[in-house]
């Protein structure tokens, strides 16, 4: 059998060397865990012992990062949404603006709290929510946008900032997949009221599982804390022996304190972020300039505000006559093969994503009520060619070297040259 066999057709793949492993745990990250495991405070809610908590540290020094006043920890990015967009007023009666084409909690957590998410349709320069979209969409119940910064690029950031101005809406910036991004030098993030950030175990901050929430006002650290805690909050006055928090009730409130186990173990990583950041950016300009050159291969070029680009995955686009509508779980399929590793799409469009099915959501009855929760009624017509056209990988194939992207160029070439035969299998 030739080497240009397809290896899922029983040829030989292009790579069979292992990729560099995620996450990353340091001599750091282990001294922190088990300085938490000796501490004897595990939570948030357990007494202060002699030595700072490792969920304050976390936290006052992410808030440092991003160059925002404060940041609350959660348990993870889905309860970080939920509070923020509780923070904004998000409660029944209310819409919130979200992107067709992202993870299913984004919208998910508005049908929680009993508000009607409206889906609206990407910018397919950027893979990202769009501001015209958004626009149009804007009704007199909308009281918040969600933009999330997706697929290794970015939303415009400047025109929605301008739009909710404009329209007194409350923004939230979604950076779950843009830790370290900065717009004009600045962090995305800390441009709308709220930042909020996920540390799952795949993201390029993590914990395994947590999140945080940044903002700038007093009131909203205030309050965010609440909806964290069961209504307490850090007291000012903090004694070894006696408790951090103290009970205020303000808010209703419910529990997404990150432990602080989870905290001490994001600390260490924050320290790792910015070095492996500017890693994977060399890598991945590398990849982009030899991609493009391959006709039909495209890559996302990313908004000219965006001064230091992330990368939480890496997209490639194929020109849509070469990969038929749908086949590119064929080409996912052939590449995972080829490379020894995960291969994904991107998100399903909202509209038609088995994760999403509001209807599910069984404590709401009213017929109209149903009517507007159906994601049917959108029109996501760039989230489902974006789909449809694209594969992505996750970030750790970037903290290789530069020669390894060559086998992802490899593959790539291999799969374009026997296309047919993947449509042949479909
Ligand atoms: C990962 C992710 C989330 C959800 O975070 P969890 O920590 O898994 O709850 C939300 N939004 C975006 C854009 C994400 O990528």
């Amino acid at each position: 059998m030739s080497d240009s066999e397809l290896a899922i057709l029983g040829g030989k793949p292009v790579r069979n060397t292992p990729w560099p492993r995620w996450p990353v745990a340091t001599s750091q990250t282990m001294a922190n865990l088990e300085a938490v495991i000796h501490s004897g405070r595990w939570a948030i809610s357990g007494c202060l012992t002699n030595s700072s908590g490792y969920e304050q540290m976390f936290c006052q020094k992410f808030a440092n990062y991003q160059g925002s006043y404060y940041a609350v920890a959660t348990t993870n990015g889905s309860a970080a949404i939920k509070i923020a967009m509780q923070e904004v007023g998000v409660e029944p009666g209310t819409e919130v603006i979200v992107p067709g084409l992202t993870w299913v909690a984004c919208a998910s957590t508005v049908v929680e709290l009993g508000a009607i998410p409206v889906l609206v349709d990407i910018d397919p320069k950027t893979l990202s929510i769009s501001v015209k979209a958004a626009e149009a969409a804007i009704t007199d119940r909308t009281v918040a946008i969600l933009v999330v910064h997706a697929y290794c690029s970015a939303a415009d950031i400047e025109g929605f900032v301008n739009l909710a101005n404009r329209r007194g809406i409350a923004l939230i910036e979604d950076c779950s997949q843009v830790h370290g991004a900065e717009w004009q030098g600045k962090k995305l993030g800390s441009f709308g009221q709220l930042g909020v950030f996920s540390l799952q175990q795949t993201k390029v901050l993590t914990c395994g599982e947590g999140g945080i929430v940044t903002c700038n006002s007093p009131d909203s650290y205030r309050r965010l804390q609440q909806y964290r805690g069961n209504g307490r909050i850090y007291t000012t006055d903090q004694k070894p022996g006696q408790l951090a928090l103290v009970e205020i009730g303000e808010v209703w409130g419910a529990n997404h304190a990150l432990s602080e186990i989870h905290s001490a173990i994001a600390l260490a990583q924050l320290e790792q972020l910015d070095a492996q950041n500017t890693l994977r950016e060399v890598n991945a300009s590398y990849l982009a300039n030899a991609l493009e050159k391959i006709p039909g291969v495209n890559t996302i070029t990313p908004p000219s505000g965006l001064t230091k680009r992330t990368y939480y995955d890496y997209v490639i686009q194929l020109n849509p006559d070469i990969i038929g509508p749908f086949s590119i779980h064929q080409v996912v399929t052939a590449m995972a093969a080829e490379l020894g590793t995960f291969i994904e799409t991107l998100d399903a469009p909202m509209n038609s994503n088995i994760l999403y099915n509001p209807l599910l959501f069984k404590t709401v009855t009213d017929k109209k009520e149903l009517e507007q929760l159906n994601p049917k009624r959108f029109d996501l017509p760039f989230a489902h060619q974006a789909y449809n056209t694209s594969f992505a990988f996750l970030h750790h194939l970037l903290l290789a070297s530069t020669k390894d992207m060559d086998d992802i160029v490899s593959a790539v070439l291999k799969i374009l040259g026997s296309i047919e035969k993947l449509r042949d299998k479909e």
